[in-house]
């Protein structure tokens, strides 16, 4: 039973409590560790950052509880679309990271964009607390006890690959970080690799 416990603390004490997906501290660990198994110049390492377009237009949108089940419906998608060895993390807010051991960024963008494109594509039934135009309309909204909206979100993937230059975790990041932002430059719902 104390193994069990145990088991149960270690799970809670590395996921995000919303998503139920590893946090950013775990993804550290797993690309430092991924990166110190190939030896230098060699093994390739391919990180995805991933950001949730327009968020905050959402939560004015539907509130922020609404915002919270789109998130983790998002990370649900991911969990499930993501192949073994593929593991996705809540990196913070509503950005996810995902790294791939051992791949290289032709490898990955093809999943990436059929990623990119099944989360456009889906259309999640929320509960809505929507933000009434008028008092009086939020008045009678408040008085239903549940409302369900169907909503969709899209995302931009940043994408780079761990090489002689970018040697560090730290590196790898923030070059998939420029290419992310470079997405949402481009338009947002895009995949850029480096
Ligand atoms: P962009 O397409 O440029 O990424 O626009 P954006 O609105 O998503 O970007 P911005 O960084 O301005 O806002 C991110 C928003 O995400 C703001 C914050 O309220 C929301 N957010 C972050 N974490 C959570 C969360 O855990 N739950 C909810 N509901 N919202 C979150
Ligand atoms: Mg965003
Ligand atoms: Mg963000």
């Amino acid at each position: 039973a104390l193994v069990a416990l145990r088991r149960a603390v270690a799970f809670r004490a590395a996921r995000d409590a919303l998503t139920e997906l590893e946090h950013h501290g775990r993804m550290m660990e797993a690309v430092r560790s991924a990166i110190s198994k190939v030896r230098a110049g060699s093994g390739p390492l391919g990180l995805a950052m991933l950001d949730l377009d327009d968020f905050k237009r959402v939560n004015d949108t539907y509130g922020h509880l609404a915002g919270d089940a789109l998130l983790a419906g998002v990370a649900a998608r991911l969990r499930g679309v993501l192949r073994a060895g593929q593991t996705p993390y809540r990196y913070g807010g509503e950005e996810f990271a995902l790294v791939f051991p051992r791949k290289k960024i032709p490898q990955v963008k093809p999943h990436l964009e059929a990623l990119r494109e099944s989360i456009a594509d889906y259309e999640m039934s929320i509960r809505s607390a929507q933000r009434p135009k008028e008092k009086k309309e939020g008045m009678k909204q408040r008085s239903q006890k549940t409302q369900k909206t169907r909503a969709k979100v899209t995302v931009s993937i940043g994408v780079a690959q761990r090489n002689d230059v970018l040697r560090s975790p730290e590196l790898v990041i923030k070059a998939a970080d420029e290419k992310l932002y470079e997405a949402k430059r481009k338009g947002r719902n895009k995949v850029i690799c480096g």
